[in-house]
């Protein structure tokens, strides 16, 4: 349910803006209030007046049953003060005022209209059983009392007064009223209209709806002030972002006035500083690139001077220096080759072409391949397998990776040094090592010699056929297949690789 009103609200173009929804939010919140206050009191307001006004009459009419006991107005209707009091009663609450004696006759009615009539009506006939009866008629608007008019001095004997009111009503039964009681003379029934709450209730409805308008025009300019004040900070991030992407300013200026601000722009310097880094790194590896592949060029280029330059050369010193050229050119190829190879191993993991791999038989195929190049250099090449690895690889792209280990440890040892390639595995991962007794690398280099084109010393690998890039392809290769890559040393001892690769391939 949720999820689908979220959904409905974002496809709202104008919802999706924060300013409307703060000046939405903050508006309802202020007006909401006022409304359900606005009908909840002038509900209360009814039910309170009416619930006053009836508790008045009620009084009144109390007051009015004992004085026409005392005037004995039941007998005789002409008592000034008692009329007078009816009146008033009647003007006062501009209601009107009936007397019912025991026969259910009206014997007084304010309004006139109803003397001399008989009126038998539930209330009526309750009160006769001395209950009081009080009804207010909401869709009417009017509040109906009755009260009996008792008289103290009248012991009720038997049931004789009871007796004429029994014959008058035929069916309906008289009060029955015990010896001891005092009797029930007759009802005083009122009617009071309640027009005047209703009035009042109409009045104050409009004047509060009046205020409620003031108030929510008040409310909406606050809003309206108060929302495009709260959003300004975040259109400030929006402008110091804007303002580094058009070339404006180097680094994005911060927006301290809130947290979430401070937040965006943490993220967004620390985003842009990688991109600097990577920037700097691939303009880094252009110029590396460019100078790697000048420098076979300019050697070549100074060799076939020096050629021209002698019009006599002897043909020795042709061959000398054609075969320099010579190794330049394989030179050159060998950087291009590694170029390439970086730049598929730097392709997403998508790109690897995994397969189930004996790893034992793979590191042997390399180890035979390398032996020449080790018998030349007079270095030992030693294999330990501790067990049969089986693993989801690329085998060419791993291949690649455990030839350029093996091969610096060649190429980077003593005379009569030795290389030994060490296979483990456990549940989870396989473990290589390539271990030798060369030259060793200094600490403060372990950390580089993976970058591209990093080489501890450089005319020493120049020399030996280093392209600086063997590394960097290793590396890429590992990580791509999850794994990691180690190297421990200690210069003049030697250096030891270590890699892990998860023996199930995690895509
Ligand atoms: P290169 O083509 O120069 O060998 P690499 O990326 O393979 O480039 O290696 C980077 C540098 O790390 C090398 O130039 C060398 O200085 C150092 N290095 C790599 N392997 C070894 C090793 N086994 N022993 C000593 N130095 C090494």
């Amino acid at each position: 349910m949720i999820p689908k009103i979220k959904n409905y609200i974002s496809q709202i173009i104008i919802l999706r803006s924060l300013k409307v929804r703060i000046f939405l939010i903050i508006f309802l919140a202020g007006i909401i209030p006022s409304i359900v206050m606005r009908f909840g009191i002038l509900e209360n307001y009814v039910d309170r007046a009416v619930e006053v006004r009836e508790k008045d009459v009620q009084n009144q009419i109390q007051i009015l049953a004992n004085h026409l006991t005392t005037y004995s107005y039941l007998q005789d209707t002409s008592s000034g003060i008692v009329n007078a009091e009816l009146d008033q009663l009647s003007t006062l609450y501009d209601g009107r005022v009936l007397i019912i004696n025991q026969n259910f006759s009206v014997i007084k009615d304010t309004y006139g209209i109803s003397e001399g009539k008989t009126i038998i009506s539930e209330e009526v006939i309750k009160c006769f059983k001395g209950e009081n009866s009080c009804n207010y008629d909401a869709t009417n608007h009017y509040i109906e009392v009755t009260t009996p008019i008792i008289d103290k001095t009248v012991l009720n004997t038997a049931s004789t007064t009871s007796g004429d009111a029994a014959t008058a009503t035929d069916a309906q039964e008289i009060p029955a009223a015990t010896e001891s009681e005092p009797a029930i003379m007759g009802v005083l029934l009122i009617s009071v209209s309640t027009d005047s709450i209703i009035i009042n209730q109409e009045i104050l409805s409009r004047k509060a709806a009046i205020l409620e308008m003031a108030m929510a025009i008040i409310i909406f300019g606050i809003v309206f002030l108060l929302s495009a004040i709260l959003i300004r900070p975040f259109n400030r991030v929006a402008d110091a972002i804007h303002a580094v992407k058009e070339g404006f300013a180097d680094e994005v200026e911060s927006v301290p006035d809130y947290l979430e601000t401070e937040h965006i722009i943490d993220a967004y310097s620390q985003v842009a500083s990688r991109m600097k880094v990577l920037d700097d790194s691939r303009q880094e590896f252009v110029s590396n690139v460019s100078h790697e592949l000048k420098t076979p060029l300019t050697s070549m280029k100074v060799l076939a001077d020096s050629l021209l330059m002698q019009k006599d050369a002897p043909i020795e010193l042709y061959q000398e220096f054609m075969e320099d050229i010579a190794n330049e050119i394989d030179r050159e190829n060998k950087i291009i080759n590694d170029l390439l190879s970086l730049v598929k191993m730097d392709k997403t993991a998508a790109d690897l072409n995994i397969s189930n791999v004996n790893i034992n038989e793979q590191l042997e195929l390399i180890l035979k391949r390398l032996t020449p190049i080790a018998n030349k250099q007079n270095v030992e090449l030693i294999f330990e397998s501790m067990r049969q690895v089986d693993a989801e690889i690329d085998e060419v792209k791993l291949t690649l990776a455990f030839s350029n280990l093996v091969e610096n440890a060649i190429k980077y040892n003593k005379e009569k040094g030795w290389v030994r390639i060490t296979l483990d595995a456990d549940h989870q991962f396989f473990t290589v090592e390539v271990a030798d007794s060369g030259i060793g690398i200094p600490q403060e280099s372990l950390d580089q010699i993976y970058e591209r084109f990093y080489r501890v010393d450089k005319s020493h690998s120049r020399e030996i056929g280093g392209t600086g890039l063997g590394l960097a392809i290793t590396r890429n290769a590992i990580l791509m297949h999850r794994g990691s890559i180690k190297a421990a040393s200690v210069e003049g001892e030697g250096t030891t690789f270590t890699v892990k690769i998860p023996l199930s391939y995690i895509a």
